[in-house]
């Protein structure tokens, strides 16, 4: 089923390693299918140079598994509970890339300094509170309560890494790549 969301989710996921955005298996971008509300996300542990888009797994928007050979990502309740609270969001993206998430170390919301970062964002990217990585919905509720307007497309999760959203899965990862080059550039000025 989905296999077109497949395919998608799959190269959006292997556009991360492109991008330069995560290492070894880290990192995960999930797609929903409007139609039916299923989410489309990466399995746990397989790789990004074998994964296939038969490797996909469909889940529920409870996360639970509609069809797969693999465990969904450790982050699915993350993605679906962004999905239940944002109906305009169709692709999500999580990686700790290490100038974005420089600023999840010091804590700090990412300020908006440059206008291609307005242009793209909005204004600064917020930042979660603490949050309760053993409660199933401990991200997903820390990301949509950071979230100071209704079309946030990226959140920084404290003291761990970010989190994109876009209208489809490869326009999650496109915000992430963004905001990491922002992010260097920033880092770059001494911010
Ligand atoms: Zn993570």
């Amino acid at each position: 089923m989905l296999e077109e969301l497949k395919e998608k989710v799959c190269a959006a996921n292997k556009e991360l390693v492109k991008q330069g955005l995560v290492i070894l298996t880290i990192g995960n971008v999930s797609g929903r299918d409007r139609r039916k509300e299923y989410v489309v996300i990466k399995p746990e542990g397989v790789s990004y140079e074998e994964m296939t888009p038969a490797d996909m797994v469909v889940t529920g928007l409870n996360g639970e598994v509609v069809e797969g050979s693999h465990p969904p990502s450790g982050y699915i309740h993350a993605h679906c509970f962004v999905y239940k609270h944002r109906k305009d969001v169709g692709g999500i993206a999580h990686t700790h890339s290490p100038y974005a998430t420089s600023y999840a170390v010091q804590g700090k919301p990412i300020p908006a300094l440059l206008i291609p970062h307005t242009a793209n964002f909005g204004g600064d990217i917020p930042i979660t509170q603490k949050y309760d990585m053993e409660h199933k919905y401990g991200i997903g509720s820390a990301l949509i309560k950071a979230m100071k307007n209704k079309n946030e497309k990226a959140v920084i999760l404290d003291r761990h890494g970010i989190f994109t959203f876009g209208n489809d899965a490869a326009d999650a990862v496109k915000y992430a790549a963004i905001l990491e080059d922002l992010a260097k550039t920033y880092r770059a000025a001494g911010r």
